[in-house]
């Protein structure tokens, strides 16, 4: 089993909505980013490649490279669900935590899980989104802009039981 941790912030700007878990939420504002800013998407990613012990999303998707300007971060996970694959692991849950003042992630979530799901090639239950404000502290809390923390563990294929194992395997075993 492998643990990973990522976390991502992006400021605001003018605009019209914001990209949370692949879904396009209508917002009063904007994202400033290169890609197209998924704070959901871009915590997963290091979550996940920090479980793998691959460094993070930056050197992978370097935000100098033009081929990532206005990227869908569903690609960076894509690529992250590869590295999964090659390195014969597989996800036993995520669980993500938004922080923003506004919007709200209301009805969006069970989308967002799905997409996430999809790409990681495994089932929404999964996949864990919550979300708090900030209580109006900070530069979160003065909607200056939105952030996300991603807790991921990862189990090595030679398990063989996407965590799905309650001992009943060993009973198996036995007989
Ligand atoms: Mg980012």
């Amino acid at each position: 089993m492998r643990i990973g941790h990522g976390y991502d912030v992006h400021a605001f700007e003018p605009g019209d909505h914001v990209t949370l878990g692949g879904v396009r939420i209508a917002h009063t504002q904007g994202v400033k980013a290169h890609s197209d800013g998924d704070v959901v998407l871009h915590a997963l990613c290091d979550a996940l490649l920090g479980a793998l012990g691959l460094g993070d999303i930056g050197q992978h998707f370097p935000d100098s490279d033009p081929r990532w300007k206005d990227a869908n971060s569903r690609v960076f996970l894509c690529h992250c669900a590869q590295l999964l694959r090659e390195h014969h692991y597989r996800l036993v849950n995520a669980d993500i935590t938004v922080l923003a003042e506004a919007p709200r992630l209301g009805t969006h979530r069970a989308q967002m899980r799905a997409n996430i799901a999809a790409d990681l090639e495994t089932t929404p239950d999964r996949i864990n989104i919550k979300a708090t404000t900030s209580e109006g502290l900070g530069a979160l809390g003065r909607g200056e802009g939105l952030a996300a923390h991603a807790v991921v563990l990862l189990a090595h294929a030679e398990n063989g039981n996407h965590g799905h194992d309650h001992g009943r395997s060993h009973h198996r075993r036995g007989r």
